[in-house]
């Protein structure tokens, strides 16, 4: 089929032209002399799309799951009690992760759709007066359901409850696209990955982790050994990686520094906003509603319900074999009840009209009732309005 492949999901995201050339690379000693050159700046810079100063950030050749067993494995001990609220395909899969490494999991079951309950997760710290919890394991933005959780919330509400608990956050598909501030929420492991936001292919495990955490990596029995932090923190030290590195994936990475910084981490995340309120006015448009519910909606991805006695799965089989357009699907209990479009990374305006269109086309011809045109028609008047 002639023209690109309009890739519409949640990660991997469209990599930029800069970034592609940027990783067009011959490869090189990464021993030399001139490697810490390039790593130490980067990981430096790394801390301002964290928003830390005081935190530490790191790159794994692995990918966002290995940044989950990064933060239990270096930071807690073996058996230690987690706390996770699970509403979700990723939160699901950060649970069984932990249980399967051994930990006492204490899995919160919520509706899909919603996110973190602030008051529960208050309540349950606040009674946990022995403090055997010993991490909240919170799933920022739920890629799953479209869902973003109140990272602030978590924090106030574990200030509240004077809870000493670790704080890791899943902020695979969220840093670096919804506002996300390491410092000020009190992150202790901060976990991405470089295919969604970071606009990159998938391959790396992009982390911060704060002192508290650092402290106990140092004390922390929990076998380990690839993903051991302590080989990372006393190379990097040095400039230099404890295996051979992903030579393109951080000369790619050091560009979407670049990109990101250049641009300004607030109007990123403005952007990613206008993106996906314009998305969510073409789904009001179309009589549609999302999985998020109100107050839970994601600025990077949206899950859109299709009627009951419609499949999710013949709109984007239709939208890829007719329109040449890739959607998300449902994933587990959401498996044909929705497709979900990626408003994230190297998108804009334009691209997005290109989303809605082709949603429109396919929902069409799959027999959904909705009026031609209603959402590109709500999605471009928005544009218009808000644009610079
Ligand atoms: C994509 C994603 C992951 C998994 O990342 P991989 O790079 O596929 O291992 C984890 N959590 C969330 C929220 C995600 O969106």
């Amino acid at each position: 089929m002639a023209g690109r492949n309009h890739l519409y999901i949640p990660g991997p995201t469209n990599v930029p032209n800069e970034i592609l050339n940027a990783m067009h690379i011959p490869m090189e000693d990464h021993r030399s002399p001139v490697f810490p050159k390039l790593l130490t700046p980067l990981l430096n810079d790394l801390k301002k799309v964290f928003r830390t100063e005081t935190g530490q950030a790191f790159v794994f050749p692995a990918t966002g799951t290995a940044g989950w067993e990064i933060a239990l494995t270096n930071c807690l001990n073996p058996g230690d009690k987690v706390l996770i609220y699970r509403f979700g395909q990723f939160s699901h899969l950060w649970a069984e992760m932990a249980k399967r490494l051994g930990f006492d999991v204490e899995i919160h079951q919520e509706v899909w759709g919603t996110g973190i309950p602030l008051d529960k997760l208050e309540a349950r710290l606040k009674e946990d007066t022995q403090h055997t919890i010993k991490a909240v394991l919170a799933t920022h933005n739920e890629t799953a359901t479209g869902v973003t959780s109140d990272i602030a919330g978590v924090r106030k509400a574990m200030d509240t409850a004077n809870h000493p608990a670790f704080l890791f956050v899943d902020g695979v598909s969220s840093i670096a696209s919804i506002d996300f501030r390491m410092e000020d929420w009190g992150i202790d492991a901060a976990i991405s990955g470089s295919q969604k936001g970071f606009m990159l292919p998938a391959g790396g495990a992009i982390l911060a982790f704060s002192q508290k955490a650092l402290a106990a990596v140092e004390t922390s029995t929990y076998p380990r050994c690839f993903l051991d932090l302590k080989d990372q923190i006393t190379n990097n030290a040095a400039g230099y990686t404890p295996y051979t590195p992903n030579l393109p994936l951080l000369y790619g990475l050091r560009k979407a520094i670049d990109l990101l910084l250049e641009e300004g981490m607030e109007n990123v995340y403005a952007r990613h906003y206008r993106l996906a309120e314009g998305t969510r006015k073409a789904i009001a448009a179309w009589g549609l509603t999302l999985c998020a519910q109100p107050g839970f909606e994601s600025n990077t991805v949206s899950a859109i319900v299709v009627p009951a006695d419609k499949d999710a799965r013949t709109v984007i089989s239709t939208a890829f074999s007719k329109y040449n357009i890739s959607l998300g699907a449902g994933l587990s209990e959401l498996a044909g009840k929705v497709f979900r479009i990626g408003h994230v990374g190297d998108m804009n305006d334009v691209s997005m009209l290109g989303a809605i269109a082709g949603v429109e086309m396919a929902m069409l011809d799959s027999g959904i009732d909705i009026k031609p045109g209603s959402g590109v028609a709500a999605a471009i008047e928005y544009y218009r309005a808000t644009a610079a």
